[in-house]
């Protein structure tokens, strides 16, 4: 038999092994930005275009390189960073495997230029496809210029699998600000589509984070420190009081890497436990320093991921230490007996733990806000256009025949008027229908029926706004107003008159009147914590989305008390709706239970 094995060729050995490196426009950004770090720049400019479908250039004040190099750089294995194979154990510097050029230049358009100080002429690399086209002398600044144009170009399943401009823009940003919060003393700056979205110049760490996160972060950060023999830390953790509900701030940087730890994540979360309302997220900052031999960066071909050999010590100093940054800053509440146990097992490796004996209200609740109820019973009348109760059992559209425990609410409703409903845990409405009960969900109930009022003010040609008394402005990070423009034909088509303001901030004027008095930041928040895990493009089905997103900032919380009228009129509205059984997100609503759970449940 002939021989039929042969050596890829390296062009589409790079391709291949590009699908690890290169997963999107972001990718490229990271992989870029720390060549720069790493080539020893002090100033770093990120330029993109159409969220790096079209175009992403870094331009550096760093090394350099000389031609020959210039040209190495593109072969895959190729680094200047590693001679020997112990050096790997003493990386300091973010590449090292020689793969991102070759695996770039494998998928998209490259032109490179380069100059070291002491060269007079720089040199010019064009590639594209892995296939180098162009090579020569040319004039250009010291330093590094690595434009990448039609990013998988010649991958076209590649390609369409990107995600909207917003989205990968996000993806882009979380990079930049990812290196830029690792390396506070170089100069950072990002251009998109020809707007500055960052001007970052040599600053502190502190700053640092102020200026990416905005003014607001002054008032929000606890430094913490710490130092033993096996690990440095210094950083900031963002006050329980300004927990959110979103996963944004967490960063942990290894040696100057941001890394990923789940772990360690662990020890984060248990030196705020008790302090959080349920579901926020604690914000922190933290540099780790540590013996680069005692880390394994290699575990993950984009190094987010890390192992620590000493991984248990450095839990127990992370969560002593910022237990005792959040004691210091008088915001741990008082420590309950099972706390102050917790607390005195874990002594922190150097120093006594000074226990803080900080009272303070222990009922503290950052989310509790100005109680906004939207329509709920208790504000307003709700609209009499509903028709009666007892009519309204009588004409329930077809229940779905999905999911089990969802069952048919029998339409015979002869003893349903006046109708009285328990409110268990302030969270569920019950009341007997029929020879058992009918179990509604108050939170999901009030979605449901928002949700429907919002999608006919759609539907109506003109819709009513209500133009607010004092426009509201709303700051945002760089780069969500890009991301919630996208969004602003649906918000307008709804009734809210939605605008930029000034350099980066969102201004509303009006607001639908079904929606008067919507807490406008949460609603802004939730879009964009949305828009951040969306997994499809958000074309389609926009303006559902934002309804289903009104609906839920707007809805009546759990822990809602209601009268026993109001109990009754939500239920009332709830059927009054097309499709009362599910909430806009498809969860139950509706729960009923017959004879025969009860004669089960005495089983
Ligand atoms: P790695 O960073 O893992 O070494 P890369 O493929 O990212 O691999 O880069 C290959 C080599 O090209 C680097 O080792 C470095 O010598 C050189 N290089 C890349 N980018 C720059 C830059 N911006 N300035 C100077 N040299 C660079
Ligand atoms: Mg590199």
């Amino acid at each position: 038999m002939a021989d039929i094995i042969r050596l890829l060729p390296d062009h589409v050995a790079n391709q291949i092994a590009a699908g690890e490196v290169v997963q999107r426009p972001a990718s490229v950004v990271k992989e870029l930005l720390e060549n720069s770090v790493d080539a020893g720049a002090s100033k770093i400019e990120l330029v993109v275009e159409e969220a790096g479908k079209t175009r992403l250039q870094v331009i550096d004040n760093g090394s350099g390189m000389s031609p020959a190099d210039a040209r190495m750089a593109f072969e895959r294995h190729a680094t200047s960073k590693i001679n020997l194979a112990e050096d790997i154990f003493r990386i300091r510097t973010k590449g090292f495997r020689g793969e991102a050029l070759a695996s770039i230049a494998a998928v998209a358009k490259v032109q490179l230029k380069t100059r070291s100080e002491e060269a007079e002429l720089g040199t010019e690399i064009k590639i594209e496809g892995g296939q180098l086209e162009k090579q020569d002398f040319c004039q250009c600044p010291k330093g590094t210029r690595v434009a990448v144009d039609s990013l998988f170009y010649n991958i076209p399943a590649r390609r369409n699998f990107l995600k909207s401009d917003a989205v990968e823009l996000r993806h882009i940003i979380d990079e930049f600000e990812r290196v830029a919060l690792a390396h506070p003393d170089l100069h950072f700056r990002m251009v998109n589509n020809g707007h500055d979205l960052f001007d970052l110049p040599p600053e502190g760490r502190r700053q640092r984070i102020v200026h990416i996160f905005g003014k607001r972060f002054r008032e929000k950060l606890v430094p913490a420190q710490e130092k033993t023999p096996i690990l440095a830390l210094e950083g900031f953790i963002v006050k329980p009081e300004f927990a959110r509900k979103t996963r944004g701030e967490q960063f942990f940087f290894a040696n100057g890497r941001f890394i990923r730890n789940t772990y360690l994540h662990k020890a984060v979360l248990q030196a705020f436990e008790g302090l959080l309302p349920d579901g926020a997220q604690p914000g922190y900052f933290l540099y780790l320093e540590l013996d680069p031999n005692r880390i394994d960066v290699n575990i993950h071909p984009t190094k987010t991921e890390v192992k620590f050999e000493d991984d248990r010590a450095i839990f127990t100093i992370i969560r002593t230490a910022l237990k005792h940054a959040l004691g210091q800053y008088s915001i741990t509440p008082s420590l309950d007996f099972e706390a102050d146990r917790t607390y005195r097992n874990t002594p922190p490796p150097t120093e006594k733990p000074s226990a803080p004996g900080i009272t303070i209200n222990p009922h503290f609740n950052p989310f509790e806000q100005g109680n906004f109820r939207g329509s709920a019973p208790q504000n307003k009348p709700i609209s009499r256009d509903s028709q009666e109760w007892e009519s309204l059992l009588n004409q329930l559209p077809e229940v779905p025949q999905t999911g089990q425990g969802q069952m048919a609410i029998p339409a015979s409703a002869g003893e349903n008027s006046g109708k009285v409903f328990l409110q268990i845990g302030k969270k569920y409405l019950v009341s007997k229908h029929g020879q058992g009960t009918l179990m509604v969900h108050q939170n999901r109930a009030h979605q449901r029926i928002l949700y429907e009022k919002l999608l006919r003010n759609l539907a109506s040609a003109n819709v009513a706004s209500q133009q607010l008394l004092f426009p509201e402005n709303i700051s945002l990070q760089a780069g969500e107003l890009e991301l919630l423009e996208a969004y602003f034909p649906a918000l307008r088509a709804m009734g809210f008159d939605v605008d930029r303001f000034g350099q980066g901030d969102l201004v509303i004027q009006a607001v639908p009147l079904a929606l008067e008095g919507l807490p406008l930041q949460a609603m802004i928040e939730e879009i964009l914590e949305n828009e951040k895990n969306l997994q499809e493009s958000p074309e389609e089905s926009q303006k559902e989305k934002m309804a289903q997103i009104m609906a839920k900032v707007a809805a009546l919380r759990s822990g809602t008390f209601l009268a026993a009228d109001q109990r009754a009129q939500l239920v009332d509205e709830l059927f009054a709706c097309e499709s009362p059984y599910f909430s806009p997100e498809g969860k139950k609503v509706v729960v009923h239970t017959d004879l025969a759970d009860f004669d089960k449940a005495f089983d």
